[in-house]
């Protein structure tokens, strides 16, 4: 079984997908974050980012594709909440269309049927051509609670009431609900191996800190955290964009606090505002770094290898990320060169 655990990012915006020349650097898809862990594919989000990534995964996933295969291509899409720049992407993920892929969803919801029944309506007579049951893929689409803990071993994919007993190298992922963003937002823990990401959108700061998600993201490898807004544009100092506190997103002040605050390893800015420019992301990166030095904004195609080193060697020490080269185009245009 591969070693690798990475996480990529294919679509940083949020509220709206914002394409143009001035959100060319970290791109303008909306919220859609990769995580790969040895074989297993986790998906955070179905904002517009991940229409790329789908083709991506039909392309270099045989077992998507190869029907004559036993196993069915595994993919688990996790939803932080259901507003639309989190799901607009999923009618278009190829994937689900391929009838080898078995998807198994999960999502914040008032009974385990909640989920689904969002995702159908979004996908409607009226709103759309095909509907969820359409695609051809196999789908076990649930809504959990904060309470239960989402497991992917050896024995599979399955929802559980606690951690206690698994071993290392189950992928685990825990989730906290944040009631700092209108109707509520999950947040999620992945951890494997020791190592753990927090993906953290779409929440606004408290004054002192949201001590729960700091409690929540406690060491965190890397911290992924909404930081939309500008410290003028929050407080309504902006020429042309009125106040956005209460909005439930946060500024780079916050995002830097709760990093400091769990001692994360690595702070990533996300859910850029749609109406910022390339230069005004970079400001914001600049501020970041100057509040938590080991911050960079997100952008389409960035990618952090936390891939444990156990070689010989290396066995014993203190464990690097690597962070890959920045690229000054997000990844359709190289994939175009
Ligand atoms: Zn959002
Ligand atoms: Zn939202």
């Amino acid at each position: 079984m591969s070693e690798e655990l990475r996480v990529k990012f294919w679509g940083v915006r949020g509220s709206y997908p914002a394409p143009g020349a001035e959100t060319v650097k970290y791109g303008g898809n909306t919220a859609s974050v990769e995580i790969r862990v040895g074989e297993r594919t986790i998906l955070l989000d179905a904002g517009t980012g991940i229409i790329p990534l789908g083709r991506e995964l039909a392309w270099t996933t045989p077992a998507l594709a190869d029907g004559a295969r036993e196993r069915a291509g595994e993919i688990m899409l996790l939803f932080s909440h259901l507003h639309h720049d989190h799901t607009q992407g999923f009618p278009f993920f190829v994937p689900a269309y391929m009838p080898n892929t078995r998807l198994h969803i999960f999502g914040p919801g008032g009974t385990p049927e909640t989920l689904s029944a969002v995702l159908e309506r979004n996908q409607s007579t009226e709103t759309f051509p095909l509907g969820l049951r359409e695609m051809a893929s196999t789908k076990n689409i649930q809504s959990v609670r904060e309470s239960q803990v989402i497991v992917w071993d050896e024995a599979g994919i399955r929802l559980a009431e606690s951690s206690a007993g698994l071993s290392d190298e189950a992928l685990i992922i825990r989730i906290h609900k944040s009631y700092a963003h209108p109707g509520g937002v999950y947040v999620y823990r992945i951890t494997w191996r020791g190592k753990s990401v927090v993906y953290a959108t779409d929440t606004e700061g408290y004054v002192g800190t949201d001590r729960k998600l700091v409690q929540f993201a406690k060491n965190a490898d890397v911290l992924i955290h909404d930081a939309q807004y500008l410290e003028e544009h929050y407080r309504g100092q902006l020429v042309g964009f009125p106040s956005t506190q209460g909005f439930g997103h946060s500024t780079v002040t916050m995002a830097s606090e709760v990093a400091t605050a769990s001692e994360a390893a690595r702070l990533v800015l996300f859910h850029h505002d749609p109406a910022y420019t390339d230069e005004m992301v970079a400001g914001m990166e600049a501020t970041a770094k100057s509040l938590f030095a080991d911050s960079v904004a997100a952008y389409e195609g960035l990618e952090i290898d936390l891939t444990p080193d156990l070689s010989p060697k290396r066995r014993g020490e203190k464990m690097t990320m690597k962070l890959q080269t920045p690229s000054p185009l997000p990844l359709s245009h190289r994939e175009r060169e």
